[in-house]
């Protein structure tokens, strides 16, 4: 069986590995402690956090149909009720949601975790650039252990990265051309519940874009209330170098300025930052694959930032890798 090496346990990594489960030999390479990439969940002493992606839609049967065994196991479940829009600490109106809006029970993670189970996915495990090679490929992590020999080498990790770690090989055309938008997640623990009629916000001004109440999503704990606030692109460009440690309290009096109604007492006010957080402009290329060079890409840089595009780029890479034997 080919042997093939993933660079990444977000989502896009995951899905191909499962995906590739009876067609070769995988091993998964997180550099991070936990799987799951943006799709994260986590926590804060009592508290847990969807502190990455905060939904996902379905806009097609084969997602649809790929989703079908993760709700059937109860780790998907629809997230539903009042959507507002805020501005000037005002309620200004509802914001309609079209679309049934989906999360991971009882974490946005469940589902990476799910899917990395019976993998070989090592953890903490940051793979370095890697070289020319006229055969397989060697693997080496960027603290200089060997990470084994591979046929294929596959990075799901953002355009930059993904350039960094081929360099050796192939200058990759058109990755530098995709943008990523930074973005700052605040996340808030109250000692009450939430007793506001809605649980998530479009805010119209100011550093944050938008407020989920986490614990309004199915399988939360709801008797406190825990709260993830994200920033717009351009607030957390100024704010890239900024140590995260000072951002907690300047995004919690921001909070509350865009709350219509005072905030209980806080048990946990924690700032995250997302470096490249949601792509921008991309030609969605679709992912790469070149036998000859023993590389392959996915990722949201070659669809969109939705988790559904991300998960059928993964699986169309593995239809490809299959499909070449
Ligand atoms: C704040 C925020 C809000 C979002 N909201 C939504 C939303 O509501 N709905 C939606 O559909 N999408 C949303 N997204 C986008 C969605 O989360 C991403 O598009 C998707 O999770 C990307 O998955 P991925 O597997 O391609 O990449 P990632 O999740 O980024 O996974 C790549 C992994 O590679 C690892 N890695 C990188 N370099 C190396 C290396 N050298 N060695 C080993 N490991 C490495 C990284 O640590 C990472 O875990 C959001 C994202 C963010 C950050």
């Amino acid at each position: 069986m080919k042997r093939i090496a993933i660079i990444g346990a977000g989502i896009g990594g995951l899905a191909l590995a499962s995906a590739l489960r009876d067609v070769a030999l995988v091993t998964v390479f997180e550099k991070g402690r936990g799987v799951g990439g943006r799709m994260a969940t986590r926590r804060e002493g009592e508290h847990s956090f969807d502190h990455g992606a905060q939904c996902f839609t379905v806009r097609t049967t084969a997602f649809q149909a790929w989703l079908k065994p993760l709700t059937a196991a109860g780790l998907v479940d629809e997230w539903s009720g009042p959507v507002v829009n805020l501005e000037a600490g005002r309620l200004i109106g509802p914001r309609h949601w079209r679309e049934r809006h989906l999360v991971g029970v009882p974490g946005m993670n469940a589902i990476a975790r799910h899917l990395a189970a019976g993998h070989a996915v090592r953890t903490e495990v940051e793979v370095a650039p890697l070289g020319p090679s006229a055969g397989a490929m060697e693997l080496v992590s960027t603290g200089g252990e060997p990470l084994g020999e591979y046929d294929l080498v596959v990075s799901t990790t953002t355009p930059h990265q993904t350039r960094a770690l081929f360099a050796g090989v192939l200058a990759m055309p058109g990755l530098d051309r995709p943008r990523m938008k930074p973005c700052h997640a605040l996340m808030v623990a109250l000692d009450a519940p939430w007793r506001q009629d809605w649980i998530a916000a479009k805010v119209l001004d100011g550093p944050i874009k938008w407020i989920s109440i986490d614990s309004t999503k199915p399988g939360r704990d709801r008797a406190r209330a825990s709260i993830v606030a994200h920033t717009r692109s351009s607030w957390s460009r100024h704010h890239a170098e900024t140590p995260t440690a000072l951002l907690g309290d300047v995004l919690f009096d921001a909070l509350g300025r865009a709350m219509p109604a005072p905030l209980s007492s806080a048990n946990v006010v924690k700032a995250h930052r997302w470096r490249s957080a949601l792509v921008g402009k991309t030609e969605r290329p679709g992912p790469f694959l070149d036998h000859s060079l023993g590389i392959a890409a996915t990722g949201d840089w070659t669809a969109s930032s939705r988790i559904e595009e991300v998960v059928l780029s993964a699986l169309e890479l593995a239809r490809r890798i299959a499909a070449t034997g």
